[in-house]
């Protein structure tokens, strides 16, 4: 992995770039490893950010802050908004509405300074689509970052035609898949769930409507279908992927996104460790450097997923059950209605296990210790266990990872996908399965090489990253 250091190069020097991530931990992340990795290049980095979710600046000395949006404390409309769970969200429909004027001027701000290096681009979040609009009055390229695969893109713009095929009338409109543990747990019987579905042959109906798409609720199919629009009008898309991964995804997205797209798995650059919005705990190192090759079970569900607490006494029983060792993210919050680990029996973990608030999971899934990766399938939790070459077993809430979990597993078969709930007996029988499947592991080791060498001088991700630049400086 590359230091931050400004290249002794001609290419992207003088030039600024703008970008605004969507302000969550797995927006966050990939998008601050691609500023890195445009300062490696030479470029200056302007990064736009709300005060809700704010990240360490002095991380960054070497980049400049500008705080919009949420600025005004006394505007009731951003005072109320909720901080935590689900209600966090509603920000991205409350910006996408009214957050175009406030950006202009800022923009406008930046485009006119005159002490800072001319602006090229500004680079979004694919979720901030009122950005568009507001780019193209200023005769701004905007590039747009999208942190899910580009199978998912594919799929969420085929949302219309999927509805049509009826699948969301097969779904229980008043499931809240992140509060009750799993989305599925709503999914009615209907014998359509198996079928295939005809235009993506990997995913079955049963994943679609596990997507959580609500026909009834505006909120969240808008923000979807503003952005797939809006990306699709956008001056270029960067993927946190690799082309040997989504060649054919890749080959549809360049017949309907006239605009350039670069894929680059992002882990490959940078670790997501100093744009961390929690502190990452590292005092278990000690430990799991002693445990043997391959032994230790990592499990970490992502910044947001919430799991009931007798779910959570599920996989409490299924771990032990398994005699596996563990490490485990337990998120303060993680469990709807505790504070931390309230329900955890006496005893537990125990020598079998260690259980931390955050950790640093790329670092973690690098470690030799680590066999398995029990993951909620988050996109960048996908990509980093991908880039580490860990088998992974897979128990998606909603939104990609349905989607993700089915690729991982039916796919690229480098997973098992924990379909049926939260039961004992099938947790501990999925880890027990990919601890000791050799031939999955030796399939996660063959897709790490495939990406290890699209990295090289004359691969795909290192020319990605090449054309990006090039790209950029070409404005
Ligand atoms: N992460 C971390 N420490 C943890 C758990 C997660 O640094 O203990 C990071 C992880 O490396 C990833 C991000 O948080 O970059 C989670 O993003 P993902 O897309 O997997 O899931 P989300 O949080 O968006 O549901």
């Amino acid at each position: 992995m590359s230091n931050i250091k400004k290249m002794e190069t001609t290419v992207g020097r003088h030039r600024r770039v703008i970008m605004f991530p969507l302000p969550y931990q797995g927006h966050v992340n990939p998008m601050f490893q691609l500023a890195n990795l445009l300062y490696s290049k030479g470029f200056s980095i302007t990064i736009f950010h709300t005060n809700f979710n704010k990240p360490k600046t002095s991380n960054y000395p070497h980049f400049t802050f500008r705080f919009i949006l949420d600025n005004d404390p006394h505007d009731e409309r951003y005072a109320n908004l909720p901080l935590q769970g689900m209600g966090a969200f509603s920000r991205i429909f409350l910006f996408n509405k009214c957050g175009a004027d406030q950006l202009r001027h800022q923009l406008e701000l930046e485009l006119s300074a005159k002490d800072e290096p001319p602006v090229s681009c500004l680079i979004t979040d694919a979720s901030w689509h009122f950005t568009q609009s507001v780019a193209d009055s200023l005769n701004l390229p905007r590039l747009v970052l999208r942190t899910s695969s580009l199978f998912c893109f594919l799929i969420y713009a085929s949302i219309p035609l999927l509805d049509d095929l009826g699948y969301f009338n097969l779904s229980d409109n008043t499931a809240t898949p992140l509060l009750d543990g799993l989305g599925y747990n709503n999914v009615p019987d209907d014998e359509r769930l198996e079928e295939q579905v005809a235009e993506f042959p990997v995913l079955k109906v049963k994943d679609v409507i596990k997507i959580g798409f609500k026909k009834d609720n505006d909120g969240m199919g808008d923000i979807i279908s503003n952005m797939v629009k809006q990306t699709k009008a956008s001056s270029g898309v960067i993927w946190n992927s690799f082309k040997e991964l989504e060649q054919l995804q890749l080959e549809t997205i360049r017949r309907d996104i006239p605009a350039p797209c670069f894929l680059i798995p992002f882990a490959k650059h940078f670790t997501t460790a100093s744009s961390s919005l929690l502190d990452q705990d590292r005092s278990f190192f000690p430990w799991l450097d002693q445990q043997p090759r391959n032994s230790v079970v990592y499990i970490s569900f992502g910044s947001v997923a919430q799991v009931e607490e007798k779910h959570f006494m599920e996989m409490v029983h299924g771990l032990v059950d398994s005699k596996q060792s563990f490490l485990w993210v337990v998120r303060p919050g993680f469990v709807s209605g505790s504070t931390w680990l309230e329900p955890v029996p006496d005893g537990f973990p125990g020598e079998r296990g260690r259980i931390v608030k955050w950790a640093p999971q790329q670092e973690v899934l690098g470690h030799e210790a680590i066999g398995a990766f029990w993951t909620h399938s988050g996109w960048n939790s996908t990509v980093e266990s991908v880039c580490e070459g860990v088998p992974m077993i897979c128990s998606p809430f909603w939104g990609d990872q349905p989607l993700d979990a089915r690729y991982v597993s039916d796919a690229w078969k480098v997973g098992v996908y924990l379909e049926n709930g939260w039961k004992r007996e099938e947790i501990t029988n999925a880890i027990r399965r990919v601890m000791a499947d050799e031939e999955m592991r030796e399939r996660s080791r063959a897709l790490k090489q495939k990406l290890d060498a699209s990295m090289i001088e004359g691969g795909s991700s290192y020319e990605s990253v090449e054309s990006l630049v090039d790209y950029i400086s070409s404005f």
